[in-house]
């Protein structure tokens, strides 16, 4: 998907491309990832409609439309894995992962294009975030210096029962990485995605947070640095994300690709050695002996007697 860094350089450039013009035509091209939560079809209120912002919150990307009679609305799309956007000229070819199309009022198309069609876009009311999964509670700006502190980060570890990566990928406690940024900043932080956030040291949750930083904010700034066009992700310089197979940068081992919790993982095994064993060792330490003993099975509760009605 497009992650934090690719979203902080798109959606500044779609709002300073996109703002004050006005929607004349929309066109689904693939009507499977259109969700609309209004009583009107969606031909019947984005046609007309000014576009008056576009922001960022969470993976989303949020287009702030003001309808007929100054009507509210806004237009959210989640790209998850392959959504991408494009400026184009209406005569530019259509490309057969065209899934959504804006004719905007200076005679450009805005193009979300998806080959995958894992992404949706939703059509609100403005402010009726509940009906888009994952839009209202978002979690905390990772690039907030002032609200994604040390401190915050370990009290959040504190409240987490699963393991690492499933953590870091959270976005209604993160904002936001997905698969790719996880798998860095836990290479950074030399901390395996299995591990489970309970049994990380205080030392290494603070390493974690300062690896989450500084990834994102160097994976953003190289991004902008490259400047590429928008439908373009510029991932090759990543150290381990895809890198099955390849020697770590770090230390030359054999970077592995693993499962965790229906995700995948790319890691090294030397840098992000997997602990859990001991861990598992350590817990089942603390067990009182009685635990271990099984018993018998209870006896199937006797049917209740049926109680008189007082009448
Ligand atoms: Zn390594």
């Amino acid at each position: 998907m497009p992650e934090r860094p690719e979203l902080d350089y798109v959606v500044p450039i779609l709002a300073r491309e996109l703002s004050g013009l006005a929607i004349i035509g929309l066109r689904v091209d693939s009507p499977v990832v259109l969700r609309v939560a209004l009583r009107e079809p969606a031909s019947e209120v984005v046609p007309g409609a000014t576009i008056e912002g576009v922001a960022r919150r969470a993976h989303f990307v949020v287009f702030a439309l003001r309808g007929a009679a100054g009507r509210a609305l806004e237009l959210v799309v989640a790209p998850m894995l392959a959504g991408r956007f494009s400026l184009e000229a209406p005569t530019a070819r259509r490309t057969a992962d065209l899934a959504l199309t804006l004719a905007l009022s200076d005679g450009r198309e805005l193009r979300y294009r998806d080959d995958v069609q894992m992404g949706k876009a939703y059509v609100i009311e403005a402010g009726q975030r509940r009906n888009v999964p994952g839009l209202e509670h978002v979690g905390v700006d990772v690039l907030d210096a002032k609200s994604f502190s040390r401190a915050a980060f370990r009290a959040l570890a504190k409240t987490r029962h699963d393991q690492v990566k499933v953590f870091l990928m959270d976005k209604s406690a993160l904002d936001a990485m997905g698969n790719a940024y996880a798998d860095e900043a836990l290479f950074e932080a030399r901390v395996h995605p299995k591990t489970f956030v309970r049994s990380l040291s205080a030392e290494e949750i603070d390493r974690l947070h300062d690896a989450i930083v500084t990834v994102l904010a160097e994976a953003s700034a190289e991004v902008a640095r490259r400047a590429p066009p928008l439908d373009e992700k510029v991932r090759d310089f990543l150290k381990v994300r895809n890198r099955h197979g390849k020697p770590c940068p770090r230390c030359g081992s054999t970077i592995r690709k693993a499962g965790v919790h229906g995700h995948d993982a790319f890691f090294c095994p030397t840098c992000q050695p997997d602990e859990r064993g001991s861990a598992i060792v350590d817990f089942r330490a603390t067990l009182r002996p009685e635990a271990a003993v099984v018993e018998p099975p209870a006896p199937a509760p006797a049917p209740k007697p049926a109680r008189k009605r007082h009448s």
